[in-house]
């Protein structure tokens, strides 16, 4: 773990609400507890505090996050916070997605829900610069719009419009996500060829439940994404033309156990992956809700598939390629890899 700790990283596939600390989820539990806007307290503290989620209570545990942030002031915080964590682990660049969301009891809209997220990057970015001696590296951020698999298509468009503007201010592409039993790719289509017509990259949260709609992975293969998220359920015939169409694939490790999409580690399509030299990046998902951190998923990688040091920096560097981001950032990410002491590499 020491070493993975060290590694510089890259994350690519990173929840702002799901990896929000527990200890801050709980004070921002007690507060809304405080002013009367939660019904029951001791019931919110459990659903943080339960280990071992399904996918199902997983996506229970989102929709009270969702109630615990609906202020801006706590969206600016929590981005702030994930930040800093990453940092601290040595992630050297970052795309974090999430979902613009609109409160009107709280006065928020998906621009100003945007505009908070952007306000604890700046943030962040200022804390960091202040302690430049921890930090070697420092880290990039970009982030992701996300469209939720609840949206209906005129709010998908919105988002993507809403990227769109923001692209001057580090948005850099657009995430289908949200509970994958929920929604029909039809409805979300639209939008997503919207956001490639206009040149905006696209990942898509893609076969995490066997079975929900057997058609619907054929479909958000023919689209061609840029990147996929999970690619766990795929049926035979999907997994050979995965691998003829080489999408860069996030991977996930302890997000795939714990909501049942992966049955042991022993059953990971990374193995698979890895073996045919797919292209392919270790990311976190949820580190919050999974407890988790970048460095132990390269340390998953390394034990369960047994790989050696230069194994996993190899994995590390080659990241850069599926960036987002605009590619004067990938050259300064590459001298960042080249620059690693030859004996740690
Ligand atoms: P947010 O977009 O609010 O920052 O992050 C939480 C949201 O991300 C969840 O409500 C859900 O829509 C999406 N999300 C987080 N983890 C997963 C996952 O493993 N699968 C899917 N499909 N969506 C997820």
């Amino acid at each position: 773990v020491r070493y993975c700790k060290r590694l510089p990283k890259i994350e690519l596939h990173a929840h702002p609400n799901g990896s929000i600390r527990d200890s801050t989820l709980l004070e921002l539990a007690q507060e809304h507890d405080q002013r009367g806007t939660i019904s029951s307290y001791p019931n919110v503290r459990e659903i943080i505090l339960k280990e071992d989620r399904s996918l199902q209570e997983c996506f229970k545990l989102f929709d009270v996050i969702h109630v615990l942030t609906t202020d801006h002031s706590f969206i600016t915080r929590i981005t702030k916070e994930v930040i800093e964590d990453f940092a601290a682990e040595n992630v050297v660049y970052l795309e974090l997605r999430t979902t613009p969301k609109s409160n009107v009891l709280t006065g928020m809209t998906k621009r100003s829900y945007v505009e908070a997220v952007l306000a604890g990057i700046t943030k962040a970015n200022l804390v960091l610069c202040e302690n430049h001696q921890l930090h070697a590296h420092g880290i990039q951020v970009r982030l992701l719009l996300s469209i939720d698999r609840r949206e209906t298509t005129d709010q998908a468009i919105e988002t993507v419009k809403l990227a769109l503007e923001m692209k001057s201010h580090g948005v850099v592409g657009i995430d289908l996500s949200g509970n994958p039993v929920t929604g029909n790719w039809k409805t979300f289509l639209p939008a997503l060829t919207y956001a490639r017509q206009c040149g905006l990259p696209v990942t898509l949260h893609c076969g995490e439940v066997p079975v929900h709609n057997p058609d619907e992975v054929e479909e958000m293969l023919a689209f061609h994404p840029d990147r996929l998220g999970h690619a766990c359920v795929l049926q035979e015939s999907q997994w050979e033309r995965l691998h003829n169409l080489r999408i860069p694939v996030e991977v996930c490790f302890t997000s795939n156990l714990r909501t049942g999409c992966v049955k042991s580690i022993c059953d990971h399509h990374f193995a698979w992956l890895y073996k045919t030299h797919y292209p392919l990046v270790i990311c976190t998902d949820d580190r919050g809700v999974f407890s988790t951190n970048l460095s132990s998923e390269y340390a998953i990688a390394a034990t369960s598939f047994d790989l050696s040091e230069h194994d996993l920096f190899e994995l590390a560097k080659n990241a850069t390629r599926f960036i987002f981001a605009e590619e004067p950032l990938k050259r300064h990410l590459d001298r960042i890899f080249a620059g690693v002491e030859p004996n740690y590499r």
